[in-house]
């Protein structure tokens, strides 16, 4: 499958740091759990939307967010079995945010292959059978673009996405995915066997539909 993945958010932890640095400069208490909008200045307040500019600004701001909960292993074993693509927004005016960024996946995937990074604001244009967001606007562009396939990787602030499946942590984005995989093996053989002229392919198939019912690879992702 081709999978398409979003970068801050399920991949980097980007508002806990904003919150780290807000709460600091502020002395105020704010956690994930009160960010339930998608612009975070609405909740912290006056000044925050120019402070936040500020700091993404900074050239190496990106590159030195802290991975999510279980991304790397969760990330890595991705792609040993899909073509994975990375597809991040930009902030308007901050022209450092795509090398930061790709310093960031240097880091943390030194392997990883920069043509699979995109950077775009219309991921709904994307092609692909998978897009892993946290951001409801991506996932409405993406739905709205006749793409049935998403995974809500799960924040305070997309509550009311209710198109996709839903994934609290990266154990169980790999689940949902293990999942389609083998509805899709299923649908093939499913297909192969109503065609089948032959018993030595019925039989051929059946063994098939049996190493598919033996537990599928699965590494347990430590969060
Ligand atoms: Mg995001």
């Amino acid at each position: 499958m081709r999978i398409i993945v979003d970068m801050d958010e399920v991949l980097v932890q980007f508002v806990d740091e904003v919150l780290c640095r807000w709460n600091t400069l502020k002395d105020t208490r704010f956690t994930r759990d009160h960010i339930d909008m998608w612009h975070m200045e609405a909740t912290l307040g006056p000044g925050s939307f120019e402070k936040i500019t500020e700091w993404i600004a900074e050239p190496d701001f990106f590159e030195n967010l802290e991975p999510m909960p279980g991304a790397i292993h969760g990330f890595n074993t991705l792609r040993q079995d899909h073509d994975v693509v990375i597809a991040t927004s930009l902030a308007a005016g901050i022209e450092n945010g795509y090398d930061s960024k790709r310093r960031w996946l240097k880091k943390h995937f030194p392997d990883f292959d920069h043509k699979h990074f995109i950077c775009t604001s219309r991921k709904g244009l994307l092609k692909g059978d998978v897009l892993i967001d946290d951001a409801v606007h991506f996932l409405e562009d993406w739905w709205n673009n006749g793409n049935n396939r998403a995974i809500t990787f799960h924040a305070p602030w997309n509550r009311v996405e209710k198109n996709f499946p839903r994934a609290a942590k990266w154990e169980d984005v790999l689940s949902i995915i293990n999942f389609w995989e083998a509805h899709d093996e299923f649908d093939k053989i499913q297909r192969q066997m109503e065609t089948a002229k032959t018993v030595e392919l019925v039989e051929k198939t059946l063994d098939h539909v049996d190493k598919l019912m033996k537990p599928r690879r699965f590494i347990p992702v430590a969060l």
